[in-house]
């Protein structure tokens, strides 16, 4: 694009902005460098970090979340935050994704331990992190409110489609609390089709989970199924690209 078009373009973004705070840019959120050419201001990752709850979809009360509020109690835990802490400080900036930057070989951490040890809270801290950051806005669901989503919009092919199209190419899935729901065949194809299809893009997905990862194939490969092999294929890709991290711990909030 022309220099002088972008520039007009920016002036009328600066209009509905209206916010020339930022002594860098002027409130455009762009900036223009000879070199570089156009890149992003930081006050456009600031504010996409004030909006995090909506843009991440993260639950009120883990909206601070934070790698530097996190105290680890035992091996199991600090090792869980070294992972999540290793892989946001190698994940590009934006607007680079994973596809063609991401070094590591596995891309689909599967984090599983009892209830209550904090295996949401660094998840999400890890969410905030990459946001505030690098720019980079994953998505929080609970595998539970997916299901009901995606249920509700069974009647309409067209509705199903578009928004499990959306949830599955995220730049980055955290799938919270798998295995909690009752197995039919529904749950069963469709965390295959989000791993299937996440594996295909490469894409970073979190998956945390009560069970561990045999014990959920088990389930999910029931003989009551008609195509009982599909779980074992959910395991090869999970065994091939998967990263199995243990934490163990007491239900902090019993305590
Ligand atoms: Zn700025």
């Amino acid at each position: 694009m022309d220099e002088n078009v972008f520039n007009k373009i920016l002036k009328k973004i600066k209009i509905v902005n209206n916010d020339s705070s930022c002594k860098i840019c002027g409130g455009l959120e762009w900036i223009y460098d000879k070199n570089k050419g156009y890149y992003r201001c930081l006050c456009f990752y600031k504010r996409l970090y004030k909006d995090r709850e909506k843009i991440l979809n993260i639950p009120k009360k883990y909206k601070n979340a934070s790698f530097s509020f996190y105290k680890p109690k035992n091996l199991s835990q600090f090792a869980f935050f070294n992972i999540l802490k290793e892989y946001a400080l190698i994940y590009p900036f934006f607007p680079f994704s994973t596809n063609e930057n991401i070094s590591h070989e596995k891309y689909i951490l599967y984090i599983y331990g009892e209830t209550g040890v904090g295996k949401t809270y660094l998840s999400i801290a890890f969410l905030n992190y990459l946001l505030k950051h690098k720019g980079i806005s994953g998505y929080f669901i609970p595998f539970r409110d997916l299901l009901n989503e995606l249920r509700n919009r069974l009647g309409d092919k067209e509705s199903f489609k578009d928004y499990f199209l959306d949830i599955k190419s995220k730049e980055i899935l955290i799938l919270d609390d798998v295995g909690a729901e009752r197995d039919t065949e529904f749950v069963r194809d469709i965390l295959f089709d989000i791993l299937d299809y996440r594996y295909n893009n490469r894409k970073l997905t979190l998956i945390t989970s009560n069970l561990s990862p045999k014990r959920l194939i088990l389930r999910l490969s029931s003989d009551n199924f008609e195509d009982t092999s599909l779980g074992e294929r959910l395991y090869s890709r999970l065994c091939e690209v998967g990263e199995f991290i243990y934490v163990e711990g007491k239900d902090e909030r019993k305590l």
